[in-house]
């Protein structure tokens, strides 16, 4: 005997998520018809919230509910201190490490030749507009270590050099092949000291 249909929905609905296969969201599914309608409405709640009151900030890129972002707008961080990083995934996982001061700019993915991404369709044409307008005195590029990411962070290397900031890279104990989530925040920041001139 099968779940009924709107519970059988609700298991592939939940089993579309990351990090949740099909046995865990049968879990999830059986726990949100045991409990009581206040719980499920507030969690129905805060997805409707923190999809609608959450925007990309137009200068990094970061998920902010304000434009510009806090980080962006802060007069602690150094301004000419430019983190690039893959996605606004990243740059919450760098800001958990404390190690950086700078502000970011995220590119919203990375140049993919398989799946057709390629670096007019990420934000590298802002970035260079943005680096000719700030003059940054340190670009870093924070990406993977994976082969797209030494891709992506080589072609933007090629098109930094000739506006005259000096480029580094993070990556120094960053396994080879992981995404900078992936790391833990000691070895982040020990990547981002380690930072190597391009
Ligand atoms: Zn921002």
């Amino acid at each position: 005997m099968d779940y009924p249909r709107p519970v059988q929905n609700l298991i592939a609905q939940l089993s579309r998520l990351p990090g949740i296969g099909k046995r865990g969201a049968e879990r999830i599914a059986l726990h949100l018809l045991k409990a009581d309608d206040d719980a499920n409405n507030q969690l129905a709640q805060a997805i409707r919230d923190a999809k609608s009151r959450i925007r990309n900030c137009s200068r990094c890129g970061g998920y902010t509910e304000q434009d510009p972002c806090e980080i962006c707008a802060g007069s602690r961080r150094d301004q000419r201190v430019l983190c690039v990083v893959e996605g606004p995934n990243d740059i919450l996982t760098l800001e958990r490490t404390g190690a950086f001061q700078g502000v970011y700019h995220a590119l919203m993915g990375r140049i993919s030749p398989l799946n057709e991404v390629g670096p007019e369709k990420l934000r590298i044409g802002a970035l260079l507009e943005r680096v000719r307008r700030e003059k940054p005195s340190e670009i870093i590029l924070a990406l993977g270590a994976d082969v797209e990411s030494e891709a992506t962070a080589h072609y933007l290397a090629e098109q930094l050099k000739p506006l005259g900031a000096p480029v580094s890279r993070i990556g120094l104990g960053l396994p080879a092949g992981s995404s900078l989530e992936s790391a833990d925040e000691v070895t982040l920041s020990r990547a981002l000291e380690g930072r190597r001139k391009l």
